[in-house]
């Protein structure tokens, strides 16, 4: 039984392939953090060197190796499943040395399984060297190897990489779908399946985790009290939040995208409050409190500061100055206009 949640016809086009020996020797998976990737890729793994029947079981010895990464001839590697970073500065590469490993590995026969399988994790953080090894094995393929790559945008990937590689789409699910499997299969109660799902995004991997482990919704809490302090703070402190980006984002990118991202959402929200369509907020634990900060924006402001965030997020990621995009940013946050209750005519 497949375990990945959702993702029906990703997994239909796995199950044809076993079920008619089609297999690729690469896939892509592509599809937003969360969705599902890894898990579909372990799936696939254990189907390839499952002992039952109608693969995968995940009951038999060698499905449930995989599932706890003891099998042999399942490797993952990508930024945080390799030993080998050295220092305190976590490498923002797959090396070309973890892939000449992976040819290694590749070229000997399956040490306790059928099948050999590499899961790349963020194979767009492959070195271009890397890619390039890399693309040598999937030119070359080696029986009983498969390759499954998986990757949040397959345009970061280099096209020559991309086309080797059967590419399999997941996609973001139905919120009101997460509701119910975290109600029905984790025993989420209710109200709080309901706000997972919505935090989600339609990734069942992040409302899963924040369902087993309350620190997750305690952290987002906590953030967004600071993103909404910073909105009534003066210039000084602005700045000073800043400064405090930009010091974790030299440390952990991923961190700031995601606060980034939390502020988008709540934005959003903002702009869904104002024009009445309440049933898609995220944030639907803080409705009274979205109801009372629209009122301070225009429909213009609001816009305009989601189109900021946005800016920044696009700007960070080309590598521009991230202490000069912070800082537009937080000057860029709107002035509560006054007279509020008042909605002003949206004049862009
Ligand atoms: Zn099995």
């Amino acid at each position: 039984m497949w375990q990945v949640i959702g993702q029906t016809r990703a997994v239909a086009l796995l199950q044809r392939s076993l079920e008619t020996d089609s297999l690729a020797h690469a896939y892509l998976f592509i599809g937003p953090a969360h969705v599902g990737k890894m898990k579909l890729a372990l799936n696939l793994a254990q189907a390839l060197n499952s002992e039952a029947a109608e693969p995968p079981c995940t009951q038999c010895v060698s499905c449930q190796k995989v599932a706890s990464a003891k099998h042999a001839d399942i490797q993952i590697l990508g930024l945080s499943h390799d030993g080998n970073s050295t220092g305190d500065r976590p490498r923002a590469e797959i090396s070309i040395d973890q892939i000449r490993q992976v040819q290694h590995s590749a070229s000997l026969p399956p040490f306790e399984g059928r099948y050999k399988v590499f899961i790349i994790d963020e194979a767009e953080l492959l070195s271009i060297e890397a890619a390039n090894c890399l693309l040598k094995t999937l030119e070359e393929p080696i029986g009983k190897v498969v390759f499954i790559l998986l990757t949040t945008n397959e345009r970061l990937l280099p096209a020559t990489v991309v086309s080797r590689c059967q590419l399999v789409e997941l996609f973001p699910m139905p919120v009101g779908e997460i509701e119910t499997a975290l109600n029905r299969n984790w025993g989420v109660e209710p109200e709080k399946a309901r706000l997972l799902a919505r935090l989600s995004h339609g990734c069942p991997g992040w409302a899963i985790s924040a369902a087993l482990d309350d620190s997750l919704l305690h952290h987002r809490a906590e953030w967004l009290d600071g993103l909404l302090d910073i909105v009534n703070a003066d210039c000084e402190e602005r700045f000073a939040y800043a400064a405090q980006l930009v010091a974790q984002f030299s440390q952990n990118r991923g961190f700031v995208h995601e606060r980034l991202n939390l502020w988008l959402d709540w934005w959003r929200d903002l702009l869904l409050v104002k024009v009445d369509s309440i049933d898609n907020v995220t944030n639907i634990d803080r409705l009274d409190k979205l109801s009372d900060i629209a009122r301070g924006y225009s429909l213009a402001q609001i816009r305009a500061f989601i189109r900021s965030i946005q800016a920044a997020g696009v700007q960070l990621r080309q590598n521009a100055n991230p202490r000069l995009v912070l800082e537009v940013l937080m000057l860029d946050i709107p002035e509560v206009k006054r007279g509020e209750g008042v909605l002003l005519p949206d004049l862009r």
